[in-house]
């Protein structure tokens, strides 16, 4: 009787059909629309099916579709080739050494699209001496496209045209049973490509997705192959995954899994110290939390943050040694930033913020003449302070000097007026000379010792 209501309400089952190897999922099962895949994607794959080549959203998009949740971005892979899609879109262009790819624009968005490529064979294939692979750009068929792919739940192909999924390794039955799980036999593949381990972890962690037991099982045992990974690759998998809106789950994971030795190198220190750690997860709390927020985060924040119990206790030994505060504060910065992009290739972009952020923090101690009026006009002001709003979080400085800093950058002049310390400094003079705050453009300055 259930059975015929249903029937009556939602027409007849759909029935998934296989197709070649490919079994395809109709939309009456899955129920994702056209209207979900963004107008750029859709116009990519309508252009390279009206030039007469297939065309599919892939990947993490699909994915993301099924599971209800936001795509952040769509690719489209293809059976044309590079040349051939650029001839196709005259907004475009070719990127890429190792693999080529196609950037395809429309007004501001940007659609990555790819060419069927294929895992190269054993035999053929060219691999450093712990078996990962150094190169897999060979072009290929949507069916190998799909076996090279690591997660089945990764591998799906949806056609916006005829809103069908197409599904070669039971992808979309994983999926709904809410498990990730590797395509081919888990050791081989993390051999091939260590990263995967992290993707693992931060798939599954972002996903809510279980990690089906073979796929977990062999992560233990092969850990140590992250150590051949390039640091590029390593750092970029980072960034992922520390600006993935589950970061604090990320690391939790990769600590549970005991992987985060090859992932973050200092962190191991930083989160042996008490301090340190909770330090670290408040950061990446609040930086998840901005994530949802849809805020903007910034690299730079995050790794001034993840490094500072390590700049603090190097300041401290070099104070002890008799260097003042802030010549000493100098070389702690210089002395951590050498050592962590040895392990981490921190890119120098990111050095300048970095330093701003951590040079301001002594400067917020001082309340007293005109000093806290210059640091408020900072451009660099809003994430020094957020950044000490954590440091009192995490009981490394008083709370009410977080409280005292709210309170002072939205008050009235008079009341900031009230609020200033007694200044003792050098600076007496020149508050009775000038009436108003400096004006912006002012630079972060050293604090004055
Ligand atoms: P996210 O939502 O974080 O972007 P994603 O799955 O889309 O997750 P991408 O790095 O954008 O991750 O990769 C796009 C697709 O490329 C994946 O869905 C997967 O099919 C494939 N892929 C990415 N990295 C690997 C890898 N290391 N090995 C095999 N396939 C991969
Ligand atoms: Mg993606």
């Amino acid at each position: 009787m259930i059975k015929n209501l249903f029937k009556r309400v939602f027409g007849k089952p759909a029935k998934v059909r296989a197709e070649g190897k490919c079994r395809i999922i109709p939309f009456d099962l899955h129920h994702v629309s056209r209207d979900g895949i963004s107008p750029a994607a859709r116009r990519v794959t309508d252009g390279l099916q009206a030039a007469g080549f297939s065309a599919f959203v892939v990947g993490g998009a699909v994915r993301d579709l099924l599971l209800d949740r936001h795509p952040k971005d769509f690719d489209v892979a293809t059976n044309a080739t590079p040349e051939d899609v650029k001839r196709v879109f005259r907004r475009s262009r070719i990127i890429g050494r190792r693999f080529r790819l196609v950037h395809v624009m429309f007004g501001d968005e940007t659609v990555e699209v790819s060419t069927f490529r294929r895992m190269i064979e054993a035999e053929d294939a060219q691999t450093d001496e712990h078996g990962r692979l150094l190169r897999d750009n060979e072009f290929g068929d949507q069916e190998q496209d799909a076996a090279r792919r690591d997660f089945t739940a990764n591998a799906l192909f949806y056609d916006p045209a005829t809103q069908e999924i197409c599904d070669y390794h039971n992808g979309y039955a994983d999926i709904r049973a809410n498990t990730l799980r590797m395509i081919g036999e888990p050791a081989v593949r993390y051999r091939e490509d260590p990263v995967r381990m992290l993707r693992a972890v931060r798939l599954s962690a972002k996903l809510g997705m279980k990690l089906d037991a073979a796929t977990a099982a062999p992560i233990a045992g092969m850990k140590e192959l992250l150590a051949n990974v390039p640091q590029a690759r390593l750092l970029d998998e980072m960034l992922k995954l520390l600006l993935s809106g589950h970061a604090v789950e990320c690391i939790k994971k990769l600590r549970a899994m005991d992987l985060h030795h090859g992932m973050l190198p200092m962190l191991d220190v930083i989160l042996e110290q008490p301090m340190g750690e909770k330090f670290v997860m408040l950061a990446l709390e609040n930086t998840d939390q901005r994530i949802r927020e849809d805020k903007p985060v910034s690299p730079a924040f995050l790794f001034a943050a993840l490094l500072w119990h390590e700049v603090l206790s190097d300041w401290k030994t070099q104070q002890d040694a008799g260097e003042r505060p802030v010549a000493a504060l100098h070389t702690a910065m210089g002395a951590v930033l050498d050592r962590q992009r040895e392990q981490l290739a921190i890119p120098h972009r990111h050095d300048a913020v970095m330093k701003e952020i951590w040079l301001m923090q002594p400067r917020f101690e001082q309340r007293g003449g005109l000093r806290p009026l210059r640091l408020l006009e900072l451009q660099r002001f809003r994430a020094a302070y957020d950044f000490l709003l954590l440091r009192c979080e995490s009981g490394e400085v008083d709370a009410e000097l977080g409280q005292w800093w709210e309170e002072f950058q939205h008050a009235t002049d008079e009341r900031r007026a009230e609020m200033l310390l007694p200044d003792t400094g050098g600076a007496k003079k020149r508050r009775r000379r000038r009436k108003k705050p400096v004006g912006a453009g002012v630079q972060a300055e050293l604090p004055i010792e």
